[in-house]
């Protein structure tokens, strides 16, 4: 059995319409992440020419449809895609359910999201499309002697090159919020398909290609390239017609990328969504509260925190991965009220053996760290990639983070560490320390207000989602969304990857100097 894709011996993917050639040697497995095994399916590595193939297909289809302009909307495609996904829901989450090992009712939830972002960006782009920021001197007293009449509108970029992440194979995949985004705005996409579900990519690229097909697309609108990311990823950012790469995945991956766009004769922008450390501050006044049930069991606050730490094996970029609190005896009961929750929550296996390893490898180098006292020792076998994985706490104070800030590295997984402050001023100051982040969460209570402020004021810069209670991990899809943040959030701080604004990634401001009424429509329409 092959791919869904591939008519020969492995699927690499899908070229416009055609598939995708596969540099030979290069086989590999999809997986059944609960049994711990290699699926039947084979895929190999696109030949790295395939991302110059696919990339100019793209690149001449937008070309031919900006400068000959049809029926085509990019609206009508991103609805009929939303149809089209619901329609083989049940395929979709079984395969994604066997390749992640992620339970029916999240992936059912997910691919909601994948759905319902798809419909926001069409509305977004039926919103917007057509509309300009006038400013028109007509009549506007004592104007200057150089006045000219001028019409902000909008252009699609062009070719963007979509590299999806390991935890979320619909709303982070092959035709997550990138490509929703970047279909919406009128780009034609390029997927990077992700190693860790490639039979959920096939199917999900099979999708949009016959919907694609049934509106009379250019086959090149859309490709998707399986391989190794060292290898067909750079090839991808590299390629000539490609106009802009959005990506989500880990810091390392992610500045790799950023490094390959900078390079190139022409280089691109590169919206690259990375990894964090979702600091949660709990001020004095609220660990009061927190810990007063320890005792008589966990409080809200506990509970809650424990979840979302635990949530999806804490495989979220937002899972909250710092405590951080004033040192005193409520702050001490809610630790140890955490660390008995923590001990005692379900848990599942991770997402791939590569994750795994890193979970381990980056507990372990924590726990060599000065200062740094390690409660619960989450996964210390790497061996048995099919076995659930146990939560992780540590706890070191403010000194020792100070000393080595590298205590805040991300940890994928179900871990997190409390820091310790001498001092709710002590605490405050350390939000200069921490690295800024997709979240910031504060927990308040009477008493806390003066720190409040100064809380608000110090983490909207560090943060793209600042939260008043609640936990950070769940993300609100809307308009007034912004998932992103400043660096090491993402590699473009005045951007959001998800809710209604991701569009704006997507197009380039034309200013149309005395437009003629005449031009109007067609200067200002994306299509
Ligand atoms: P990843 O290992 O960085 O992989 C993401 C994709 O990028 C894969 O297709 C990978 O391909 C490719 N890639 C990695 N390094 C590359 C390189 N040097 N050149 C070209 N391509 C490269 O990330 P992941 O394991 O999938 O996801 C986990 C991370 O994503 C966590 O840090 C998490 O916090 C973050 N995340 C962030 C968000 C967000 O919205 N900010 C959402 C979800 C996850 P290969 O594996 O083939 O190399």
């Amino acid at each position: 059995m092959t791919g869904g894709i591939g008519a020969g011996d492995a699927s690499a993917g899908i070229v416009a319409g055609r598939v995708a050639l596969a540099a030979p040697g290069t086989e590999f497995h999809s997986r059944d992440v609960a049994l711990g095994t290699e699926r039947p399916a084979v895929f190999a590595d696109a030949l790295a020419s395939e991302a110059d193939a696919a990339a100019s297909a793209a690149a001449d289809a937008f070309f031919a449809l900006q400068t000959e302009p049809g029926e085509l909307d990019p609206v009508v495609l991103v609805r009929a895609l939303a149809v089209a996904l619901e329609g083989r829901r049940a395929e979709l989450v079984a395969i994604a359910g066997i390749e992640t090992g992620l339970p029916p009712a999240r992936l059912n939830s997910e691919l909601g999201r994948m759905t319902g972002q798809l419909e926001l960006l069409a509305a977004e782009a039926t919103a917007r499309s057509g509309r300009a920021v006038e400013e028109d001197p007509a009549g506007e007293p004592g104007g200057a002697a150089f006045a000219p009449a001028l019409a902000l509108g909008h252009v699609p970029l062009g070719p963007v090159a979509v590299f999806g992440a390991s935890n979320f194979p619909f709303a982070f995949g092959v035709l997550g919020g990138d490509t929703a985004a970047a279909l919406a705005a009128g780009c034609p996409v390029v997927a990077k398909g992700h190693p860790a579900y490639p039979e959920t990519s096939d199917l999900l690229a099979e999708i949009l290609a016959r919907v694609l097909a049934d509106g009379g697309w250019p086959a090149g609108w859309f490709s998707l390239l399986h391989g190794r990311g060292s290898e067909i990823g750079q090839a991808l950012v590299a390629a000539d017609g490609i106009a802009a790469v959005a990506f989500t995945g880990s810091t390392r991956g992610g500045l790799a990328l950023v490094e390959a766009a900078a390079a190139r004769a022409v280089p691109i922008p590169v919206f690259a969504e990375l990894g964090g450390i979702n600091a949660l501050y709990l001020l004095p006044g609220a660990a009061g509260e927190a810990g007063g049930g320890a005792a008589s069991g966990a409080s809200p606050f506990v509970t809650g925190l424990a979840q979302s730490v635990t949530g999806g094996s804490g495989q979220f970029c937002t899972k909250p991965g710092l405590l951080v609190l004033v040192d005193d005896a409520a702050s001490r009961l809610t630790v140890a009220s955490l660390a008995s929750v923590l001990a005692a929550a379900d848990s599942a296996p991770l997402l791939t053996p590569g994750i795994l390893h890193a979970l381990v490898t980056g507990i372990d180098r924590l726990r060599r760290l000065p200062g740094v006292d390690v409660l619960l020792d989450g996964p210390t076998d790497e061996t048995d990639v099919a076995a659930a994985v146990p939560a992780a706490l540590a706890t070191v104070t403010s000194a020792d983070l100070r000393a080595d800030p590298s205590i805040t590295d991300e940890l994928f997984g179900p871990a997190v560490v409390v820091v310790y402050c001498d001092s709710i001023e002590d605490l405050i100051d350390l939000t200069g320390v921490i690295p800024g982040g997709l979240t910031a969460t504060i927990h308040a209570a009477a008493g806390d207000e003066d720190a409040l402020h100064a809380l608000l004021r110090r983490l909207r810069l560090r943060a793209g989602r600042v939260l008043f209670g609640g936990f950070p991990t769940g993300v609100r899809v809307g308009r007034a969304t912004t998932h992103g943040g400043p660096f090491p959030a993402t590699s473009a701080p005045g951007t959001t990857s998800v809710g209604a604004h991701a569009i704006d990634r997507f197009l380039r401001p034309v200013t149309y100097q005395d437009l003629p009424e005449s031009m109007r429509a067609a200067a200002l329409s994306w299509k």
